[in-house]
């Protein structure tokens, strides 16, 4: 793969590009996009990067019938010195191929794809918003392309890097949120693909958050799906909490995604000398260390929201409100951290930025 040259084919017409004050999450894609397919005799052959346009499948095309699929999530930010900072990207690179090993999908040249995406983004730059809170979302994925209807791994893939300019998280600044725990839906079981980063996940929490956000509540925080008692993720995030001057948050057991803003959390703590635990943490436990008095504080972390405060939590009627409903002095400052980080604000001292 390393000496593979990538094709460019610029796009003929550029689009208008969106006010910075407009921007939602991944309705507007800019003007190029990378492809390159794979088939057992070539490998991963014709990487290229082309005008941003639909693709041709055949309706036998495995994606569309057992779903053998994996994707990333990243962004790119733009620095007041006009620079553009990418986070951590070989994490996502690495955490692709963490996918693709569980899915049946064939490995990947990190290296390669990180350079690839790279140029992608050098390409489409000028469409990297400046406005405090807004970046290039960045979208890396793999598709299983063989017409056939067998239940098997597919013989043939497209991998694909789309980009998408997006608004800032938080309109009003940092704020906390309501989340309900959820006890009848699962998102994902011991041995199954819970940390992977692959499309029927997602479909799977689909029903819960519809259930949850017609009670009123934005989130759902998982419970493990045999007792349901231990505490997985909340929503699309990696869940932390503050109790009685520790950090926690639940060990990766298998079913939960290993969140690159996760890790990097916990570096920060560790940093700061906050003590942190990777542990099994049942919602029992979080139950009675908020009737002590010693529920701090609740975030959750994700490449999305960075970090996202939570205010309440609803567990069987019990609504636990945490903090009074605001904002916790850690939360806030791994949130400040993090984002001066991205942006280039301050010094980066685990040389995180690219
Ligand atoms: N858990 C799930 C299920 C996710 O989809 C994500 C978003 N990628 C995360 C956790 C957070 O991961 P990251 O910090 O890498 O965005």
């Amino acid at each position: 793969m390393e000496n593979q040259q990538i094709q460019i084919t610029h796009s003929q017409s550029r689009k208008a590009k969106p006010a910075s004050d407009q921007l939602e999450f991944g309705r507007i894609f800019t003007d190029h996009m990378f492809m390159m397919d794979y088939s057992e005799e070539k490998g991963w052959y014709e990487p290229r990067i082309v005008p941003y346009q639909p693709i041709t499948l055949d309706p036998a095309a495995m994606i569309f019938h057992y779903g053998q699929t994996v994707f990333e999530g990243l962004k790119a930010y733009r620095t007041k010195e006009d620079k553009v900072l990418l986070f951590r990207p070989e994490k996502n690179m690495e955490r692709l191929n963490l996918s693709n090993e569980r899915l049946c999908i064939p490995q990947i040249d990190e290296d390669f794809v990180l350079n690839a995406l790279k140029q992608l983004v050098n390409l489409d730059k000028d469409w990297v918003p400046s406005a405090e809170g807004t970046s290039l979302y960045i979208r890396p994925f793999i598709i299983s392309t063989e017409p056939y209807l067998g239940v098997a791994a597919s013989k043939s893939y497209k991998l694909m890097i789309i980009l998408s300019p997006v608004g800032s998280y938080y309109k009003e600044g940092i704020h906390p949120v309501k989340i309900f725990v959820e006890r009848e839906f699962v998102r994902a079981v011991e041995g199954g693909t819970g940390k992977a980063k692959t499309a029927g996940n997602y479909a799977a929490s689909l029903k819960a958050q519809e259930v949850s956000e017609k009670q009123g509540y934005s989130q759902v925080l998982w419970l493990d799906g045999i007792e349901k008692r231990y505490i997985e993720e909340v929503g699309s995030m990696n869940i932390f909490f503050k109790i009685n001057g520790k950090v926690v948050t639940p060990e990766l057991n298998g079913s939960i995604l290993a969140g690159v803003t996760r890790d990097s959390v916990i570096n920060l703590l560790k940093y700061w000398g906050v003590p942190v635990q990777e542990r099994r943490i049942s919602i029992d436990e979080i139950y009675d260390s908020f009737k002590n008095g010693e529920l701090e504080e609740v975030f959750g972390t994700g490449t999305a929201a960075v970090i996202s405060p939570v205010g309440e939590l609803n567990w069987e009627g019990e609504k636990m409100v945490i903090n009074n409903g605001k904002t916790g002095s850690l939360s806030q400052k791994i949130y400040d951290t993090l984002t001066s980080i991205q942006n280039g604000l301050e010094p980066d001292l685990f040389d995180w930025t690219v």
